[in-house]
């Protein structure tokens, strides 16, 4: 049996002209998967921010749904409200909205702390010409000060008005149950779309998952570093790993799934390919 369930794919801006043209490349074999949106991630402190327009308009330009990121963390109400305008005007109707983590030693929180602040601002600003999106954090967002903190926050963030959530990546579906239960206790009844990360490389798994707080399952760390330089190795188990969990989402009721592509169009569709 095939499962057949919604995706959407995301992507970094790329920063060279081969960077961009590898990515349409990447956009059309996506593409046959008819993904819901393909959104591409933001820069918080402004070192990505042009390329983020730029990589929507051009994916749109192919005919196709795209959303910036747009993160509120050390911007000001008025440059937010000319990107809102701006993206307005292009037609741009998705937005993914975030607080965003400022490179070290780059200044304060500035006139918007938290993504609530961003969500309430756009809603204030563009009524309901936006589909926000927000993240989520099946185990618990690295800077909460408890677990109750965080889903307290997440709540407000979505009635601030944020349509959807988008998880962060992680392993174990019962943290993704668990979080969908204890939000929908708490009112919250918009879609929870679980992050998928498909498993490529080990080091760089291994330190991402560091520092955003994803935990990789003891088994699948050793087994993985077990295959050394072995990349077939690791991309037969790491999609056999990922594509599990993925049926596991979908049986627990996930709406659809959001792939962190890293640029590639492989990965996803393999794991894709497995469901
Ligand atoms: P928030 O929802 O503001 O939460 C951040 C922390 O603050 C949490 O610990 C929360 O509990 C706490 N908090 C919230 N409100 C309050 C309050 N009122 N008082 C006290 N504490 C509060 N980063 C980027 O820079 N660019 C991107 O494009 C990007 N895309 C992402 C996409 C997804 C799907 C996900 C899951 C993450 C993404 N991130 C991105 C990372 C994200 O910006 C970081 O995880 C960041 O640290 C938190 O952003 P947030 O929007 O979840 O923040």
């Amino acid at each position: 049996m095939t499962l057949s369930i919604p995706v959407s794919f995301e992507f970094f801006p790329p920063k060279t002209a081969e960077g961009e043209e590898k990515l349409m490349h990447t956009v059309t074999q996506l593409a046959t998967r008819n993904p819901e949106f393909f959104s591409v991630t933001y820069g918080a402190g402004g070192s990505t921010q042009a390329g983020t327009f730029n990589a929507v308009a051009n994916i749109r330009s192919k005919g196709f749904e795209a959303a910036p990121h747009l993160s509120c963390v050390g911007a000001t109400r008025a440059n937010t409200l000319n990107i809102l305008d701006e993206l307005k005007a292009q037609g741009v109707n998705r937005i993914v909205a975030l607080r965003g983590d400022l490179p070290s030693g780059m200044g304060g929180m500035g006139e918007l702390a938290h993504a609530s602040d961003l969500v309430s601002l756009i809603r204030e600003h563009s009524g309901d010409w936006f589909h926000i999106s927000v993240a989520a954090y099946p185990e618990y967002h690295p800077q909460a000060r408890t677990p109750q903190d965080d889903l307290k926050h997440f709540v407000n963030k979505m009635q601030a008005g944020a349509n959807t959530a988008i998880t962060q990546y992680f392993y174990n579906a019962d943290a993704y149950a668990r979080f969908v239960e204890d939000v929908r206790a708490k009112g919250v009844n918009a879609p929870i779309i679980p992050g998928i990360m498909p498993i490529t490389n080990y080091n760089r798994l291994a330190r991402f998952s560091e520092t955003c707080g994803a935990e990789i399952p003891r088994w699948v760390l050793l087994k993985l570093a077990s295959f050394g330089d072995d990349a077939e190795s690791i991309k037969a188990f790491g999609q056999e790993v990922v594509a599990q969990l993925c049926e596991r989402l979908v049986q627990l009721g996930a709406p659809s799934l959001h792939f962190y592509t890293l640029n590639q169009a492989e990965p996803s569709l393999g794991v894709l390919g497995q469901l």
